[in-house]
């Protein structure tokens, strides 16, 4: 669990973090003292206008007030004839400051006030891991937790990430914990080639500890009456990845981009690229989005939280944060769909699932602001209809209807970047000509295509050359049954076997059934019957249920999933690439023998959302797109070996599985 900042304010208004007995900034002018320290001295401006790269990454030791940050997104924006197109801004942070703290620390900067406010609308709840937050080109990527923990878990390859360092933090006799070599050497390590960094201290230690780590270092005048600071430069690149070679993803320069697909995965992959101005060609089978499993009323949005802080865990908690920050900017954008951030209350019918959740109440791992434990007065109160059973409640779920959400992104996207969408267009085939992709449509042939990203949910392996992918089918019916006037009172999102939600246009969704290896789509009255048989056996009794029963409708998808119940993004790949590349694998031994080749190098899958895509599918996007852009990933490094594409592949390896 996250301990918060306990501040105060001083004399001069600069706060104060009573643990370290240090001020967050200088007492005198913290803006201008940032500035130069941080900005000037990492000589930002200058690179900007030579970056090689479409992105330029700073990352800070302690985010603090997030001051550095602020003005290096005011400093970016003001910077003319830049090459860089983004900035992506990395902070740790052991200690966050409450959001009430925050707000009144940077009220002392009403210059800084338009970035400020953009900040605190999006400043996360405190969760260990990495929150990104999307301010147009700018990116944050705030790791909360202890900067040497989230560094073992940045996922970088030999070439870094980093352009330039603010190594920032207490004063190193205060805060002497962090100030160690094993920070300056991941300095290094995720430095990119000539990576810079500047700090406001001269301490010889850690002057030392960086030329130990392989940086110049060089003494320089420091800010006002300040003797001297420390500034330096990488000498050469420690060709260091934290990430395993099997698991490193290749980045590609994304030109000619085709998407299969229609519904949630397809829209917000879309939406991502849309954020780096990249443009593609949508080719949907259906006349319209969201045809497929993205295609119910009422879609519940809550994360899949175990006991444990696994990396499924960890997944789920993270990819939930980030859907709802990243619907939350959409309509703040104007982009309506609708929804209702009700909540969600777990309950178990079960013994065995009451026990899982008393599991999670007692070891205590996740803050209550995410999901707590309520009785059944309290959940009455919540959903304000009479609730006989406890349960887990998460205050930040809710439920949204997924067709407005897949339509509100493709119009985002589409408002950005001129992509082009065909409806109607079903593909039957792919072929590969000299590296190049062309679809085979039912009239036409259509490319070529250097990229092609198959999000077609349960049909994603039936267009794929090679071995495949052990896809799973899930039918899933939802019912729409009608609303009666003491059920239209039901407040929150109601998850016992299946879900039942909040009445919207009259009906509440009632859902799911749960019927394997079948791509059927009919409607079935015996589903109906289950799925009101859930309902019935738990709220039965209650009487808000007493005048419901009457289904007026419908709908049945089908969902895809993979054996582990995790999403799969990134390249398709074959047995035979990784035992040619990894041939000792199956010994333990990671090193590589040859460069790794795809043979289907640009084919790219995003599947396996099964019925959690709502909360899955953003981050998911972002990752795919980030790692093919070459950017920082916003999730951990075990969680992106869980979401692997070859994940599969390398564990039977492993194994002596596949041979
Ligand atoms: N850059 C900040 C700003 O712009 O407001 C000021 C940083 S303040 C001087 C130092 C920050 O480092 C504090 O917020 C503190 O909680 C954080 N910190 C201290 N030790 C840390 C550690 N081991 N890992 C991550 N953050 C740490």
């Amino acid at each position: 669990m996250i301990t918060h900042a306990t501040i105060h304010f001083n004399d001069t208004g600069t706060p104060v973090a009573d643990a370290f007995d240090d001020v967050y900034f200088s007492n005198e002018d913290g803006l201008a003292e940032s500035d130069f320290v941080f900005y000037q001295h990492n000589q930002i401006d200058e690179r900007l206008k030579s970056h090689p790269r479409k992105h330029f990454v700073i990352a800070e030791t302690g985010f603090g007030t997030g001051l550095n940050f602020l003005n290096a997104w005011q400093r970016f924006n003001q910077c003319s004839e830049k090459k860089a197109e983004r900035l992506h801004f990395i902070s740790f942070e052991k200690f966050p400051i409450r959001k009430e703290d925050l707000t009144k620390a940077l009220n002392n900067w009403p210059q800084l006030s338009k970035y400020a406010e953009q900040l605190l609308a999006q400043y996360p709840d405190a969760l260990p891991g990495c929150h990104r937050l999307h301010f147009g080109n700018v990116t944050l990527d705030l790791w909360i937790g202890d900067v040497k923990d989230s560094l073992a878990q940045l996922n970088y390859g030999s070439a870094g990430l980093v352009d330039a360092w603010f190594l920032d933090g207490f004063a190193p006799s205060k805060n002497p914990d962090m100030w160690q070599q094993s920070l300056f050497d991941a300095m290094a390590h995720l430095g990119r080639e000539q990576a810079t960094f500047a700090t406001f201290t001269a301490a010889g230690f850690v002057r030392r500890g960086l030329k130990d780590a392989g940086f110049e270092v060089k003494k320089v005048k420091g800010y006002g009456r300040k003797r001297e600071m420390i500034v330096g430069q990488l000498t050469a690149t420690t060709l260091k990845a934290n990430c395993p070679a099997p698991y490193q993803r290749q980045a590609r320069a994304l030109n000619k981009v085709a998407i299969i697909g229609g519904g949630i995965a397809s829209s917000l992959l879309l939406h991502r690229l849309s954020a780096r101005n990249i443009a593609a060609t949508l080719f949907c089978a259906d006349g319209d989005l969201a045809q497929g499993a993205s295609h119910n009323n009422q879609g519940a949005l809550y994360p899949h939280l175990q006991a444990d802080v696994s990396p499924s865990s960890e997944f789920f908690a993270h990819s939930f944060a980030y859907a709802r920050r990243l619907y939350d900017q959409l309509l703040s954008e104007g982009f309506a769909f609708d929804h209702q951030w009700c909540g969600v209350l777990l309950q178990g019918v079960k013994e065995e699932m009451r026990k899982r959740h008393a599991n999670l109440v007692a070891k205590d791992n996740w803050p209550s602001w995410l999901i707590h434990k309520v009785d059944a007065e309290q959940a009455s109160e919540l959903a304000a209809v009479d609730i006989p059973y406890g349960g887990l409640f998460i205050p930040q779920g809710g439920w949204l209807s997924p067709p407005q959400l897949v339509q509100a992104l493709t119009n985002a996207a589409c408002k950005k970047v001129a992509h082009e969408l065909n409806f109607n267009t079903p593909i039957r085939s792919l072929s590969q000509q000299d590296g190049q992709w062309y679809l085979n449509g039912e009239q036409q042939t259509y490319g070529p295509f250097d990229d092609v990203f198959i999000c077609m949910g349960e049909h994603s392996d039936s267009l794929l050359p090679g071995q495949g992918l052990a896809l799973q089918s899930v039918r899933g019916q939802v019912s729409h049954l009608e609303t009666s006037s003491a059920s239209s009172k039901l407040n929150t999102v109601l998850c016992h076997k299946g879900y039942f939600t909040p009445s919207s246009q009259g009906a509440h969704c009632m859902g799911a059934t749960f019927t394997k290896d079948t791509k059927e789509r009919d409607i079935r009255a015996e589903d109906n019957d289950t799925n009101w048989q859930q309902f019935a056996d738990f709220y039965g009794e209650c009487n808000w249920t007493e005048e419901l029963g009457t289904v007026k409708g419908a709908k049945a998808a089908i969902r895809a999933t993979l054996s582990d119940h995790l999403p799969l993004f990134g390249q398709y790949a074959q047995d035979h690439e990784y035992m040619k590349a990894f041939p000792q694998l199956g010994v333990g031994v990671w090193q590589q023998a040859e460069p790794l080749e795809h043979e289907f190098s640009g084919l790219h899958l995003f599947t396996g959302l099964g019925a959690r895509g709502l909360c899955t599918a953003p981050i998911c996007a972002e990752a795919l797109v980030a790692s093919l852009c070459d950017e920082p990933l916003p999730v951990s490094l075990r969680v992106d070996q869980a979401l692997h594409p070859a994940r599969f592949i390398i564990r039977g390896l492993k194994r002596g599985q596949i041979t």
